[in-house]
């Protein structure tokens, strides 16, 4: 039976997460020093977790983490789940999300075992920007690199997502609008959440949706595009209808009531919501020798319980017990 919690969404959208290590340290996500760390599962494992949700009606996988490609063994788990068929028989629709620095060299071996298409991460056009961001230095090249790789090897579409940060980058937006239509990639903006592991949000270093569109409607005039009801994206190109901009404004204009997605973490717990204060420990379960058909019980009982929403910017918000790069963006 589909997975379907009980404010009625159905649920089609699987992240996985398979490692929590990352090699950047971006100011929005973490603190600069190693902290908490979450075990790693073998692919086998994932493997197995990711057949069952798909026998439960999940259609799209991305690939996350921490950092999915420091993880060796990425492309035999891609080639593994391109083999899968959803309910309706159609291939996975299969994404990972990084930062792009390993990309030059992982672009066409991903493409070739089965990715269908990649989105990076990438806060500045500007190497100083983006190395101030990052803190790594000369990050820039190899990114840019990497989405040429990714364009080159046929992904598609390729996806740069850019957190917007008041004081770092939101002098960014109209370059990034003229890298969208250089370089053939759509460019997200993504408004910044409470889940870093410092305490650095405030409402005041979100830079909202509609500055943005005011930004970039001073470059050239904007155009709204049809977007589906579960993406989370507003889409929008120019007026000569070159380049492509989304906004994922969580903070400003919630989808909640739209959300068709789960999450599993590097140790195979499940999480219903970025913002979820608890942990569904599936994995345990698996290690405790439960059946696939248990598992899949577990799972309906877990989405049973998905939140409505998150509570981001009302009085008595709680940060959840984890942040991004723990969980998996
Ligand atoms: N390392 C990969 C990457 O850089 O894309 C995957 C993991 S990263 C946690 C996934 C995405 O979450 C990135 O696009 C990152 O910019 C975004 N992200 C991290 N912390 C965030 C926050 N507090 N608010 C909004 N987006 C955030």
């Amino acid at each position: 039976m589909r997975l379907r919690d009980k404010h009625g969404r159905f649920i089609t959208d699987l992240r996985v997460s398979i490692t929590d290590r990352c090699n950047y340290k971006c100011v929005y996500c973490r603190t600069g020093n190693e902290g908490a760390l979450y075990a790693d599962l073998p692919f086998a494992d994932y493997l197995r977790i990711v057949k069952i949700f798909v026998r439960l009606g999940i259609e799209k996988v991305r690939i996350t983490g921490g950092e999915p490609l420091l993880r060796n063994g990425l492309v035999d788990f891609v080639r593994e789940l391109a083999h899968l068929r959803t309910l309706g028989g159609e291939s996975l629709d299969l994404a990972v999300t990084t930062n792009g620095h390993l990309l030059p060299d992982l672009a066409a071996p991903l493409k070739a075992a089965g990715l269908g298409r990649v989105t990076v991460s990438m806060d500045a056009v500007d190497p100083a920007k983006f190395a101030r961001i990052t803190r790594v230095a000369n990050g820039f090249e190899n990114v840019l690199a990497g989405i040429r790789a990714a364009r080159r090897a046929g992904l598609d579409p390729v996806k740069v997502n850019c957190v917007l940060l008041r004081g770092f980058n939101e002098d960014q937006i109209v370059e990034f609008a003229r890298f969208s239509r250089e370089e053939g990639v759509i460019v997200r903006f993504i408004e910044f959440m409470p889940l870093e592991e410092d305490r650095v949000w405030s409402p005041e270093v979100v830079v909202p949706m509609d500055e943005i569109l005011e930004a970039l409607n001073t470059f050239r005039p904007v155009r709204q595009l049809p977007h589906g009801l579960s993406e989370t994206a507003r889409r929008y190109t120019f007026d000569d209808g070159v380049g492509e901009i989304g906004i994922i404004a969580p903070v400003s204009h919630p989808f909640c009531g739209h959300c068709s997605r789960i999450r599993l973490t590097s140790d195979g717990k499940i999480r219903t919501c970025l913002f979820s204060l608890l942990d569904h420990d599936l994995a345990g379960r698996m290690f405790s020798g439960a059946s696939d058909d248990q598992l899949a019980d577990y799972i309906h009982s877990v989405v049973d319980h998905k939140e409505a929403r998150h509570h981001i910017g009302e009085p008595g918000f709680v940060k959840p017990s984890r942040s991004m790069v723990h969980i998996g963006g």
